[in-house]
């Protein structure tokens, strides 16, 4: 195997400050509960920076920052709007090997996919939405769609910039103006990104930012003078935002857990196969809410396409983010690494098979080697549970029938993918799917233009593509 010399990208790009106060009303201050947590570099443990957590008090003056800047910026040509969105995405474009360092530092991901999936995927979407902002008419939602008003957004920490960019930019583009809460353990790119509105000159109030744990996102979301709730994360959580928001009249859409099936049937190019597999529950350490974390193998395939997976993983690189070399960086946090050993501890005392490449760990940070588990039945909790981390059931069928049947037996309905060469069999099956994306061929591919969102415990709405704007208007 080759050996790899280190190529870290430079830390030296971003400036990190000490401390980060609240972005409300176009500027920052410090808040007025004065209480603040540290986030860190998950690959290190070093602390990165503090920064302040919204009491009450600070939800309602971003809540009411985005309540007067509403009127002006609501009523602004759409042609208006969608200037300030392709001065953002272009500047994002501008800023974007800073903003992808900060997000390795902040969130663990390896810099090759903050530098080529996040960093370009972020900018795409909002020039995506900049082009619908002045056609709004065009849309198939009436003549002249009118926005809902102040949006409330909490988003998880797994894709922190480009789950803000797909809350942020829709609503802009349909005339709202916005309150987020970025995850606790990653909230630096939003708070860079403030200061992105700030260079694009975004009217003050447009974008709030408000910083803290579960409780400044419950408050938000509670909040009488929010029209509009956009919440993805787990599905616990999405239950008691449904909850809070049910008989209020808010408008409401969740995107939550999945447990997506990767079906490979016996006539895939397996050398592909095996890529979209690796793709689809390692990319991002498997923190992905659409990984395929059920891989469906055509029983007479199974072991060659082991061995072939086997050999495959043995080449994953694991360690420092920021080196360009890494393909699995560092679990996003204590909590979640904890999350990921104890579920794989249940899938070995239920009676799975559990093997990983050899591979060395840092000592400091948190880590989880890639981890496949073999004679996973439908029972096992590692079949059920969503792991979110980079750890692969392995199931086996028969017949396709009995592969729809297997990938539809969860409560989730994310995404699911098929591999096979003919393709007849793949849209039969695709059809039968009850999951809001079917990858064919192919896994985890990612588009401003298309629509994205979950059946059942997944959630519902959808986020992404026209369809993603009418989440936004009345
Ligand atoms: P979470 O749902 O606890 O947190 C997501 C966001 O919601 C964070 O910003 C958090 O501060 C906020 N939040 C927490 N409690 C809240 C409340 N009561 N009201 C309003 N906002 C609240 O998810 P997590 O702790 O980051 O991860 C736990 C599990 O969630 C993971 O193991 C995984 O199963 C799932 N998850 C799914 C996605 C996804 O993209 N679908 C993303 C992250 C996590």
């Amino acid at each position: 195997m080759f050996e790899y010399a280190p190529a870290p990208e430079s830390r030296s790009v971003v400036e990190i400050a000490s401390s980060y106060g609240l972005f409300i009303d176009g500027s920052f201050d410090g808040g007025k509960d004065g209480d603040v947590f540290k986030t860190v570099n998950p690959a290190t443990e070093e602390v990165l920076a503090e920064v302040a957590s919204a009491g009450p008090e600070d939800v309602d003056r971003a809540v009411a920052a985005a309540r007067r800047a509403f009127g002006t910026w609501s009523a602004l040509p759409g042609a208006e709007r969608a200037k300030y969105l392709f001065r953002i995405a272009r500047i994002i474009q501008e800023r974007s090997r800073e903003l992808a360092v900060l997000e390795s530092l902040d969130n663990g991901k390896p810099i090759r996919e903050s530098r080529d999936v996040d960093l370009p995927l972020v900018a795409a979407h909002f020039f995506y939405y900049a082009g619908w902002a002045d056609k709004l008419g065009h849309a198939g939602f009436g003549p002249d769609p009118r926005p809902l008003g102040v949006a409330a957004q909490v988003i998880p920490w797994n894709f922190p910039l480009l789950m803000l960019a797909w809350k942020v930019a829709p609503a802009l583009a349909t005339g709202n103006t916005v309150v987020l809460k970025p995850a606790e353990t990653t909230p630096l790119s939003a708070l860079f990104f403030a200061d992105v509105c700030r260079q694009a000159e975004l009217p003050a109030g447009v974008v709030n930012i408000v910083t803290g744990a579960g409780d400044t996102g419950a408050y938000l979301v509670a909040h009488p003078d929010v029209d509009k709730v956009a919440f993805t994360g787990s599905t616990e959580v999405g239950r008691e935002i449904a909850r809070s928001v049910s008989g209020t009249g808010k408008r409401l859409t969740l995107e939550l857990g999945g447990k997506a099936a990767n079906i490979v049937f016996d006539d895939a190019p397996i050398d592909q196969a095996v890529e979209g597999i690796v793709n689809g529950i390692f990319f991002n350490q498997g923190h992905v809410c659409c990984a395929g974390s059920r891989l469906l193998v055509q029983e007479s395939l199974f072991e060659p396409l082991m061995d072939s997976l086997k050999r495959r993983m043995a080449t994953l690189r694991v360690g420092d983010p920021l080196d360009k070399n890494t393909d699995v960086g560092a679990i996003n946090s204590a909590a979640q690494l904890t999350r990921i050993r104890e579920l794989s501890e249940i899938g070995s005392v239920e009676g799975a098979e559990r093997w990983s490449p050899e591979c060395q760990l840092p000592d400091r940070g948190f880590w989880f080697a890639p981890t496949i588990f073999t004679g996973v039945t439908q029972a096992h909790r590692i079949a059920r549970e969503e792991i979110f981390g980079p750890v692969l059931s392995v199931l086996t069928f028969r017949t396709p029938d009995e592969a729809v049947a297997k990938a539809n037996n969860t409560p989730y309905g994310l995404s699911a993918g098929i591999w096979s060469e003919k393709g007849s069999r793949i849209l039969a099956v695709a059809d039968q799917l009850r999951a809001g994306v079917v990858w064919a061929n192919t896994f985890n591919k990612f588009d401003p233009a298309s629509p994205f969102g979950g059946y059942k415990e997944s959630g519902y709405g959808r986020e992404g593509g026209r369809h993603g704007l009418e989440a936004y208007l009345a």
